[in-house]
């Protein structure tokens, strides 16, 4: 499940730059010819770094959704 931000400034749940460090490996494809496919991505490690709002711009006022939060889509059942 991806996470979920929203921004209390503006209220915004859909529109965000997100800053991240992945460690990925993937399956690199060459063709004889040189061109690269690459295929099969695995995120090994991701690390959010910052979020910011695209519509007003602000940092500080988005928060991530925790998971059963009202927002979230239902569908599991809680523990
Ligand atoms: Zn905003």
């Amino acid at each position: 499940m991806p996470e979920r931000y929203r921004c209390a400034a503006c209220g915004n749940v859909t529109r965000f730059d997100v800053t991240a460090t992945r460690r990925t490996r993937a399956f690199h494809h060459y063709t004889i010819g040189g061109d690269l496919t690459v295929e099969d991505t695995e995120v090994l490690e991701e690390r959010v770094e910052s979020v910011s709002c695209r519509w007003c711009g602000s940092a500080r006022a988005v928060e991530a959704l925790v998971e059963g939060d009202d927002a979230a889509p239902a569908g599991e059942a809680p523990a």
